[in-house]
């Protein structure tokens, strides 16, 4: 198996160079740039497999590499942003990046991260049937192709607005939603911008399948941006 090429797009040179050696020990090849100028060069020249993008770069502006990069390639990008900047992760995410991380970030999170964007990106180009296979994290299962979801050995019983939501996060699971991705993937184009709706639906989601909505085990929230699904354990099998 050939090794998956990472590129660290990030000027500061300490978390840079943390990413790095973190990276290589997992048996990564493991690409730098400083500037966005010199990243958009390597993601043309040598096409890495996953993209870590700082957003914060001395010559250009992290959404614009992304419009850049998306215009040509739907290589994975996880961006790399403050901890306080969630409509910056917001509009990085809906212009096509995979995911985020926030600074300052320990090693498991990093590689959990791009872990479930690779698996995602390899899994849309190599296995159509992936959607057929049920998702399964600690107690729950979801089963797609009877549209069954169970705790434990109980049925839970959705609506189909909830059934919907939870499919779409399953299917992504790992991987921060937005909530105007989950909107439109819900209800649609024309969607209500309002994220209220979610909220109530997610409300209602929690009751059923959490132990306690308030400490959720399944379906987390990623404030002031989306929802995260936990990773399907039967990838990692
Ligand atoms: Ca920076």
């Amino acid at each position: 198996m050939s090794k998956c090429s990472v590129l660290i797009i990030e000027d500061e040179k300490k978390i840079q160079v943390f990413m790095g050696k973190v990276l290589k020990r997992q048996e990564y090849r493991v690409l730098y740039a400083d500037t966005g100028a010199q990243g958009l060069d390597i993601i043309r020249s040598q096409c890495p497999d996953i993209i870590l993008l700082d957003l914060g770069l001395p010559d250009m502006n992290g959404d614009d590499i992304i419009k850049e990069v998306r215009s040509w390639t739907s290589t994975p990008i996880i961006v790399i942003s403050a901890r306080t900047a969630e409509r910056e992760k917001v509009i990085a995410l809906d212009l096509g990046a995979d995911d985020y991380i926030t600074k300052p970030f320990g090693t498991s999170e990093l590689l959990a991260r791009i872990r479930a964007s690779l698996r995602h990106s390899n899994r849309l180009r190599t296995d159509e049937n992936y959607y057929l296979r049920p998702y399964r994290h600690g107690d729950m299962t979801l089963d797609f192709s009877r549209r069954l979801l169970t705790v434990g050995t109980t049925e839970v019983h959705l609506t189909p607005i909830e059934y919907k939501i939870v499919a779409y996060l399953a299917q992504n699971s790992g991987k921060v939603i937005t909530y105007s991705a989950l909107l439109s993937s819900v209800w649609g184009p024309y969607a209500d911008g309002d994220n209220k709706i979610l909220r109530v639906n997610m409300a209602n989601i929690r009751r059923k399948i959490e132990s306690d909505p308030a400490q959720p085990k399944y379906i987390f929230t990623e404030v002031g941006v989306g929802y995260r699904m936990a990773e399907d354990e039967t990838e990692n099998a």
